[in-house]
């Protein structure tokens, strides 16, 4: 499977979405996430990421993408064309560790 990592935060730029031929992915206020039980590893969103979010489950060492992902996918709504980004997403494109700082 793929997932979504910590460049997505607050950036949030949906690109990914529109491509997805299993509609996989799911939506919260700043961070999208994959559903692992149903993406099929076809690599398409990879590229439509301007943050380069999206990574393979093997680049993901410790499985801490893995977890949250399926975590968020079982309470957000599915997303299936893209929407607006939110409008700061520039703002938080170099940031690193998101996750740590507005999901704790
Ligand atoms: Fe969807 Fe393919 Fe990306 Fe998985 S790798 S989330 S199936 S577009």
């Amino acid at each position: 499977t793929y997932v979504v990592t910590d460049p997505c935060i607050k950036c949030k730029f949906m690109d990914c979405v529109d491509v997805c031929p299993v509609d996989c992915f799911y939506e919260g206020e700043n961070f999208l996430v994959i559903d692992p039980a149903v993406c099929i590893d076809c690599g398409i969103c990879v590229p439509e990421c301007p943050v380069d979010a999206i990574k393979p489950e093997d680049k993901d060492t410790d499985g801490k993408w893995l977890a949250i992902n399926t975590q968020f996918t079982a309470v957000w709504p599915n997303i299936t064309r893209k929407g607006t980004p939110p409008a700061d997403s520039a703002d938080f494109e170099r940031e690193t560790g998101k996750f740590e700082k507005y999901f704790s």
